[in-house]
């Protein structure tokens, strides 16, 4: 009898059949999640606004339905939700926490004063590929486009086209990392550089491993949250085998998105030694109270992960609807402080230009 030998898939199918599944329009996401399209509440309206000469809008079209002046929002941002992460949302409520991080809105017409394409000025001066902007550490822009596609993304108009870090521009980065020994630590980042493969990241890892002044190994990711089997044994292999120390920086905004597949997963990630952290983005209606902030660090401790940053939104083109203000940001926090044990206590901090560092603001200190 001939034996026909099973087809043995390659290793990384999982996730990237997973991505691949991603919704990516409004109706199939509120069709899996029963919500029913005519519940919605009615989008903006150009009198909800007449009298602010700060904003611009886009005329509403009376003619079509809310769910397609929605989902014309797409056309400014494509809409990415991975299934893994939409199982973690509500059914049946239009205010989940979780899909309105990730639902394109009428909203993102809006055009306010001070939101811009570019709000942390990155596209000016920036070597393809890498972000120098902190002394010690150096941002890589390993993969542009990520599996997700946050509405709020302060990048959502960034070129990743020319700025992805293609093999001619490694040897460069990887040059530029070794003529500076003020940096010790390099950071993968994006889009969300877990999008590339693992023997492609192995080969990166391995080649900053060698230059002898880094001392650390930085992931800025979401992937591992919203398709938690994107942690699997390549990644593992590749991360642990370094000299230089792992750390993973993943972004949850909400104590939702943390799920028992992503503790599965931050569970082998810290038995590997792999320190975790977590930035959140403080987001209205989304976590923008201090009830929400403690519960999501107690959630965050839980998971194995240590709550690193609450990022202010930075004012981007599109996503004003997102934005709180800098007093009701620091009310929270003076709430937390009093709440949680001081390592449980994410820093508020905002991004702003030209300065050494991220700039915290917890206690209104900033220059
Ligand atoms: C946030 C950021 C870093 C890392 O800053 P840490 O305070 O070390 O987390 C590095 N480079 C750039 C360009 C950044 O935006
Ligand atoms: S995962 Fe991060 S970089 Fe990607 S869209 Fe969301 S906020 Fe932006």
């Amino acid at each position: 009898m001939l034996i026909i030998p099973k087809k043995t898939p390659p290793v990384e199918t999982h996730w990237q059949k997973e991505l691949a599944n991603s919704f990516t329009t409004l109706d199939s996401l509120l069709e899996y999640l029963r919500i029913d399209p005519s519940s919605l509440p009615p989008a903006l309206s150009n009198d909800a606004f007449s009298n602010n000469n700060n904003i611009n809008i886009i005329p509403t079209q009376n003619d079509i339905s809310i769910i397609e002046q929605h989902n014309n929002a797409r056309r400014l941002f494509p809409m990415r939700v991975p299934k893994p992460f939409a199982d973690l949302m509500q059914q049946s409520n239009w205010y989940d926490p979780l899909l309105q991080q990730v639902v394109p809105q009428q909203a993102e017409f809006v055009d306010k004063l001070g939101f811009v394409a570019d709000p942390l000025q990155e596209q000016n001066g920036t070597t393809a590929g890498l972000i120098h902007k902190y002394k010690s550490r150096v941002l890589l822009l390993v993969r542009g486009g990520c599996a997700i596609n946050c509405r709020y993304c302060f990048r959502r108009h960034f070129p990743y086209q020319d700025n992805q870090l293609g093999q001619a521009q490694y040897q460069s980065v990887l040059e530029y990392i070794n003529n500076d020994t003020n940096i010790n630590e390099v950071i993968f980042s994006g889009g969300d550089p877990l999008m590339a493969n693992d023997k492609q990241l192995a080969k990166l890892a391995q080649k900053v491993d060698n230059i002898t002044h880094i001392k650390r190994l930085r992931i800025h990711t979401r992937l591992p949250v919203v398709i938690p089997s994107r942690v699997n044994n390549e990644l593992l292999a590749w991360l642990t085998n370094l000299r230089i120390k792992p750390i993973i920086v993943l972004h949850i905004n909400h104590k939702n998105e943390i799920g028992e597949a992503l503790i599965e997963k931050t569970k082998m990630l810290k038995q590997a030694g792999v320190t975790l952290l977590n930035q959140s983005v403080l987001l209205k209606n989304i976590n923008d109270s201090a009830e929400e902030i403690c519960e999501l660090s107690e959630a965050l401790f839980e998971a194995n992960i240590l709550p690193y940053y609450l990022h202010m939104f930075d004012p981007v083109k599109g996503a004003a609807h997102f934005d709180v203000s800098k007093p009701d940001a620091q009310k929270i926090m003076a709430k937390v402080i009093t709440r949680l044990p001081g390592f449980l206590v994410p820093k508020l901090v905002q991004e702003l230009p030209r300065q050494p560092g991220k700039t915290p603001i917890d206690l209104g200190l900033e220059p």
